[in-house]
């Protein structure tokens, strides 16, 4: 068995109530059960950072559980929180764990991409105990994807960043990975027939494989433990030295705490390896049928199909024919059913990340429309504000516009005209002005210009505008059709606040409107003008 991590560290410490603690005291079962309560708790609250760190915490156990599917389908709508959070950490994160998933699912490719992604999120943020988890992920990929040798070096790095870190959890996690990917290595050059390099490599898959069991020991990791300890009876078994590979199933034994299912198999698949090994052929059966009985309720075709095909090979050496077939045929069924699940979960995940893809279209299609004026397509009131508030502090100028008698023009002409004009005057804004535009509403847009050089040039700028308007052939649009704007214009002279700047932008228009209109206000001595008449009539009057 290639080896489940026990925890992990992205931000574990602020996870709420010790969540990732529990796990990597391998108490997964309660991780889990407080992950969930944490998804709901922040859901009930629309708490989005929660329950993306609820389904993350699910997910990882999940996996340590061995429910792949389930974890599978936490981890991916975790990721769509994190992304909607804009938590890059806890996205890099999950999609680490979503590769360990995807392994186990026997999806080595789909999960590869998965572990690059993370990798390069990590790598980019600089967030070395991320990177260490995504690398490891990473290593695996590579040991599964027939390059073990790439996968040493790779892993080797996560193990120097725990070390320096003092992270003790996350090591023994990495050194259990090591073995494994040291183990992987040796099997191939073995099958390539390099006995000698094979067994000096499995000689360092022990070493370090002990070192996780030293690492987890120490930091009461029972889960990195347990597969430690699995993995190491395994190698031994492998390498002939019984009487260790039977000592290490004893210490498995006495580690306290329940294991999940996943572990009890492996467990008693590696028991009747090394009951075979020493002639103990019954025992070994009675392991071997007892991981067959456990894999069938687990319903898990993997965990039945390596059970099936450990107890023919019991029943081979029993020299009992009849069973051995019986079990071989059991075997063959189960491995085309594999082969089959296979196929259909790529489907699945394909699916999945399609609807992921297609809601993320249209969240942004919708966040945009959001912004965006439904008449002229230019940005709306709700995206001048937002553009407003990233200027604040810096040098900038607002320059309000609003329409001539548009009610006139919409009365004689028509609304739809009068949309029209609309239209065509926000083209040209956003077209010709070279500011950034908006329409405020009603027939009002506003002009953002940032930068010293546009500042000084935004009165020249303003009375362009108002000029290109007026010298707009608008008949074209109707038979007599004149428009004029009328342009309030402010410079921000640094201690302004945005509201401030728009209170004088609007005052401005206000006094261009008063001081008879088709014109641009840039300072106050026209609004001063205009004060005694606004105070009679009112705007326009
Ligand atoms: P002033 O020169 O003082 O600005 O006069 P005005 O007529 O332009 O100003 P007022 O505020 O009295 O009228 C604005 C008009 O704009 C009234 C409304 O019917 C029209 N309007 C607002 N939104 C739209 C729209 O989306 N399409 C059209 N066609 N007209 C609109
Ligand atoms: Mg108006
Ligand atoms: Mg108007």
């Amino acid at each position: 068995m290639w080896s489940l991590p026990s925890d992990l560290a992205p931000r574990r410490r602020k996870a709420p109530a010790n969540g990732w603690q529990l796990i990597a005291q391998g108490q997964i079962d309660r991780a889990f059960r407080q992950g969930k309560r944490t998804f709901a708790a922040a859901q009930a609250e629309g708490e989005v950072t929660g329950m993306a760190t609820g389904l993350m915490q699910v997910a990882w156990c999940c996996a340590l559980l061995g429910h792949p599917e389930q974890g599978l389908e936490c981890a991916l709508a975790a990721k769509r929180l994190w992304r909607r959070a804009g938590n890059e950490t806890g996205f890099a994160s999950t999609a680490a764990i979503e590769a360990f998933l995807l392994f186990d699912l026997g999806l080595s490719d789909e999960g590869s991409e998965a572990a690059e992604q993370a990798v390069m999120i990590a790598a980019r943020l600089e967030d070395f105990s991320v990177l260490a988890f995504a690398s490891c992920m990473r290593a695996i990929a590579l040991a599964l994807c027939g390059h073990a040798e790439l996968s040493i070096p790779v892993i080797r790095e996560s193990i120097r960043i725990a070390e320096q870190n003092g992270d003790k959890a996350s090591l023994c996690f990495y050194q259990l990975n090591m073995g494994f990917c040291l183990g992987r290595l040796a099997a191939g050059e073995e099958a390539a027939g390099k006995v000698g390099h094979a067994r000096d490599l499995l000689g360092q898959a022990i070493e370090v494989s002990e070192d996780a069991i030293a690492s987890a020991t120490e930091s009461g990791n029972n889960w990195c433990l347990r597969v430690a300890l699995g993995n190491v009876a395994e190698m031994y078994a492998h390498c002939g030295d019984l009487e260790r590979a039977q000592k290490r199933l004893e210490t498995w034994q006495e580690v306290p705490g329940r294991p999940g299912v996943s572990l009890k198999i492996h467990y008693l698949y590696t028991r009747s390896t090394v009951l075979m090994r020493l002639g103990q052929l019954p025992d070994a059966a009675k392991a071997a049928s007892e991981a067959l009985r456990l894999a069938n309720r687990s319903g898990q075709t993997d965990h039945q199909l390596n059970a099936a095909g450990k107890l023919a090979e019991v029943h081979e050496a029993m020299k009992d024919f009849r069973s051995a077939l019986t079990m071989h045929k059991r075997f063959h069924k189960l491995y085309v059913k594999q082969a089959g699940e296979t196929t259909q979960r790529r489907a699945k995940v394909a699916e999945i990340r399609l609807e992921t893809d297609r809601l993320r279209a249209r969240a942004d299609e919708l966040a945009n429309q959001a912004m965006r004026d439904g008449l002229t397509g230019i940005a709306n009131r709700r995206a001048f504000d937002a553009e407003l508030a990233q200027l604040e502090g810096k040098v900038f100028a607002v320059a309000m516009l609003d329409l001539d008698h548009f009610k006139a023009i919409n009365d004689r002409f028509s609304h739809m005209v009068g949309d029209e004009v609309l239209r065509r005057l926000a083209r040209g804004l956003t077209a010709h002005s070279g500011a950034w535009a908006a329409r405020l509403g009603g027939e009002e847009f506003a002009l953002l210009l940032c930068g010293e050089e546009a500042v000084r040039g935004a009165e020249r700028l303003c009375e362009k505008v108002r000029a290109a308007v007026e010298g707009h052939q608008w008949t074209e649009l109707a038979p007599e059709l004149k428009v004029t704007v009328s342009i309030g214009l402010a410079i921000s002279e640094g201690g302004k606040t945005a509201a401030d700047l728009m209170a004088v932008a609007d005052r401005r228009l206000y006094a261009a409107k008063a001081t008879g209109r088709n014109r641009v206000v840039a300072n106050d001595y026209a609004v001063v003008t205009a004060l005694p008449r606004a105070a009679q009539g009112g705007r326009g009057a």
